[in-house]
């Protein structure tokens, strides 16, 4: 099959690599549809320790299911499957509080768990075994190209769930990226009354319709939000959503997923005596992401209009630097491995 590989850091290829088998617990799946993240460009960059050269990244995407290893009773063949990167061991104490992207067994692949297209291979080639725990059925009338955002969507949605969004609320998302942009239209999805979004860059242009306000300077709004959640990942989004709280408002930071980013700048008497929840997320734990696709089908979430790029796989490097580049204000570029 072909598959992208991640060689060395920084260097990557599109080539022949053996088709996968599926092992005990696992299935294999025909890819349709695989999108590329920022998270993508730290494991090239060998930032990510988890990961082991050579590597087939991927963690955004879809498929049909074409083999079941020994031990799995379904979904039957043929079936289209979103995926879901986290899988958990299953027996560890945070797994068994349900919080299996917190699993004390990360990267230990012989406990069960499985971070795809992190620690294990993914989905960035023409096929890809998953364990069966990660897969979501989609529903009859989401697509495979909207079903490559089931893990997008899942991390979107924990964040609200995090920040316990109530109906008719305040809610501001900083950071008009991928999941940011996802967490706009589920926070409307869900009732709130209003919907701020927080950023810059051409980025914003696509944005309009998935916010009742957007700005980019958010000091104007200080002190007036229910629920802030942030996807931007720097230190200045981070001030600026605790500073956008309400006093008694919560905020949901999910944007720096990586070492290396300190805050600094904030009174903490923003937070003692705003008495604010501030709330670290990551990924998404107890199917989430399901709970995202019923959004999705019913037509509640647009996710086809932030698929703003498409290219066969084989063309990997020109969708790669469209995305890390940002050429054209993309939002998500999609890889199809079935197109030539
Ligand atoms: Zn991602
Ligand atoms: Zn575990």
């Amino acid at each position: 099959m072909t598959a992208v590989v991640f060689d060395r850091p920084n260097e990557f290829a599109v080539r022949a690599v053996p088709t996968p088998r599926p092992a005990p617990g696992h299935v294999l799946v025909r890819v349709a549809a695989s999108m590329v993240c920022a998270t993508d460009r730290k494991i090239l960059e060998g930032k990510f320790s988890g990961t082991t050269f050579p590597h087939v990244p991927g963690h955004e995407f879809s498929g049909e299911i074409v083999e079941l290893g020994a031990g799995v009773a379904g979904p039957p063949l043929g079936t289209r499957v979103g995926v879901e990167v986290h899988v958990g061991c299953g027996s560890c104490d945070r797994c068994r509080e349900g919080l299996y992207n917190l699993c004390l067994n990360y990267g230990k692949p012989e406990t069960g768990h499985a971070h795809v297209g992190f620690t294990v291979a993914g989905g960035l080639a023409q096929y890809a075994t998953v364990p069966a725990a990660a897969l979501h059925v989609l529903p009859a009338n989401v697509s495979l190209e909207e079903g490559a955002w089931t893990d997008n969507l899942g991390v979107a949605l924990w964040a609200l769930e995090r920040g316990r969004l109530a109906t008719g609320e305040r809610v501001a998302v900083v950071g008009p990226g991928a999941i940011g942009l996802c967490a706009a239209q589920l926070a409307r999805a869900l009732g709130a009354a209003e919907v701020v979004l927080v950023g810059h860059g051409e980025r914003l242009s696509r944005a309009t319709k998935f916010a009742d306000t957007i700005v980019e300077d958010a000091a104007p709004l200080f002190g007036t939000v229910d629920l802030v959640v942030e996807f931007a990942g720097t230190a200045d989004a981070a001030r600026d959503a605790i500073k956008l709280a309400r006093r008694g408002g919560r905020v949901v930071l999910g944007g720096a997923t990586g070492q290396g980013v300190e805050l600094s700048g904030i009174d903490l008497s923003t937070i003692v005596r705003g008495h604010l929840d501030i709330l670290g997320s990551v990924a998404n734990p107890k199917r989430v992401s399901g709970r995202a696709l019923t959004l999705l089908a019913d037509g509640k979430i647009d996710v086809r209009s932030l698929t703003t790029h498409q290219f066969p796989l084989v063309r990997f490097a020109d969708a790669w630097a469209t995305f890390i580049e940002r050429r054209d204000g993309a939002i998500r570029v999609m890889l199809c491995p079935q197109e030539t």
